[in-house]
């Protein structure tokens, strides 16, 4: 039975939402799981998620909440999955990167450089006997193809054009028994302390910009996916795993039905198709002990087949649902903290 945590965060209104429309925002404040919202028709409605995170919100406690249960777990050999979800511009990849991964403030740091950090404390303070690998991963689904945003030969070695490539799309899911949801043809690298981590996984990010520019690709219209396997072997040689993953999801903002057409249509029908295909997983899971693991649809989307296992059996899930506070964005707010409803209770 999954264990989903879903919170709602407001980040502060923007300098253009502010010239836009002064100071007004959407929400009114009534305690830490409870806001009211103020919709386009200016309707009141109450919104309740398991914390709310305003604006004045720091990251440290985001991190506490949200993600130091899943780190904890993930050495006990349970998985677990943090999402951001959300428009674009909401706050998705600040909650999770940051500023910056590598130069960002204690009081700014994302949830990514802390997980890396904390994972790294958990399996410091380990018995003797526990040996633990940890392992990172980096992938982005762009149009159902999955991209390696593979840190270390980005950052070691020099890019080889290839990994720019969008259409070369050998990396295959497998499932095995032993390790679940496997990618084939995705560099995994060992990572020995944090700040090696950190270097890969700037080196992975920066690959990812570079590949927006050189491919006119927001990195808005692309999941990023960020895993770490977490391997322990008992002193009797069994080995367990636990998976901590993190998931910057493409904008889920709606596209104008009538403006939109070629590319930028494809890109949006996609996007929303693996947001409602997330979504379905998510309810399917949360449906109660009735629902057979065989109902659950995971093959509609890569998304939801990437993490399989870290939503399904054993796992804990959070779902951040990153929204502006600004009336000018209310719709897509609107849409947001549905999703989020949706994903608690069904
Ligand atoms: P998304 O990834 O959802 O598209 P971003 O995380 O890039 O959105 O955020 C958009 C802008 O808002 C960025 O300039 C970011 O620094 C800023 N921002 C987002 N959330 C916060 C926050 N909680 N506090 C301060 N600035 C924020
Ligand atoms: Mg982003």
């Amino acid at each position: 039975m999954t264990n989903i945590t879903v919170c709602s965060r407001f980040r502060p209104l923007s300098s253009k939402e502010k010239r836009v429309h002064g100071d007004s925002v959407c929400i009114r404040n009534m305690d830490t799981e409870t806001f009211i919202f103020k919709d386009e028709k200016e309707e009141e409605l109450v919104f309740s998620f398991d914390r709310v995170f305003y604006e004045e919100t720091v990251q440290a406690d985001v991190y506490e909440f949200l993600a130091l249960p899943i780190v904890r777990g993930a050495v006990n050999a349970i998985n677990g999955t943090i999402i951001t979800y959300g428009q674009t511009g909401a706050g998705k990849t600040y909650s999770i990167e940051g500023p910056s991964i590598l130069e960002s403030d204690d009081l700014q740091k994302g949830l990514l450089p802390r997980v890396v950090d904390d994972l790294f404390e958990c399996v410091k303070s380990a018995d003797e006997s526990d040996k633990y690998t940890i392992k990172l991963s980096m992938v982005e689904i762009y149009m159902e193809k999955i991209r390696c945003a593979c840190p270390v030969s980005v950052f070691k070695i020099m890019i080889p054009l290839d990994l720019l490539d969008l259409t070369k799309d050998n990396i295959l899911i497998k499932e095995s028994k032993v390790q679940g949801i496997m990618l084939s043809g995705v560099t995994e690298i060992f990572i020995s302390d944090p700040a090696e981590a950190l270097q890969s996984l700037s080196g992975g990010i920066a690959n990812r910009a570079v590949g927006e520019t050189q491919m006119n690709m927001a990195s808005s219209r692309s999941h990023c996916i960020y895993i770490f396997t977490v391997q322990l072997e008992l002193p009797d040689k069994r080995v367990k795993t636990g998976k901590v993953i993190l998931v910057d999801l493409a904008g889920s903002e709606k596209v104008e039905k009538t403006g939109a057409e070629g590319k930028v249509l494809e890109e949006a029908k996609t996007i929303n198709k693996s947001l409602s295909a997330l979504g379905n997983v998510i309810n399917a899971l949360t449906c109660g002990p009735s629902t057979k693991a065989s109902h659950i649809p995971y093959r509609d989307s890569k998304l939801t087949r990437i993490l399989q296992d870290a939503l399904g059996g054993n796992s804990r899930t959070a779902l951040l649902c990153c929204c502006s506070p600004s009336p000018s964005n209310a719709a897509e707010t609107l849409s947001t903290l549905r999703f989020g409803a949706r994903a608690k209770h069904i």
